[in-house]
């Protein structure tokens, strides 16, 4: 239970963050956080011959982003990007009325 009526907990953020993961996050932008650079996703440089993949910065090579996946779990990384832009999906439309 939260007593201080000015923030909430991270259930708050669940949707918002579904959000933002369902995107198709090759059209994001990333900003690096080592060299201040702004590219899209789809230029960073991949390497998956480690024990997940890890996605390089194409101007100044530090780590943006490693993934590793289990069976059951998956493990995300992003601290090489300060920043992640994307566009937002459309809202849902709803079924036309018979
Ligand atoms: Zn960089």
């Amino acid at each position: 239970m939260t007593s201080d009526p000015h923030y909430l907990d991270g259930n708050a953020l669940g949707g918002l963050l579904g959000e933002v993961f369902a995107a198709d996050l090759t059209t994001a932008t990333a900003t690096c956080a080592g060299c201040g650079s702004v590219a899209p996703v789809a230029v960073m440089h991949v390497y998956v011959d480690a024990p997940g993949a890890v996605g390089r910065c194409a101007t100044c090579g530090i780590v943006h982003v490693r993934v590793v996946q289990s069976a059951e779990r998956t493990w995300l990384d992003l601290r090489g990007i300060r920043a992640l832009e994307m566009p937002r999906l459309p809202p849902p439309t709803s079924p036309p009325r018979p």
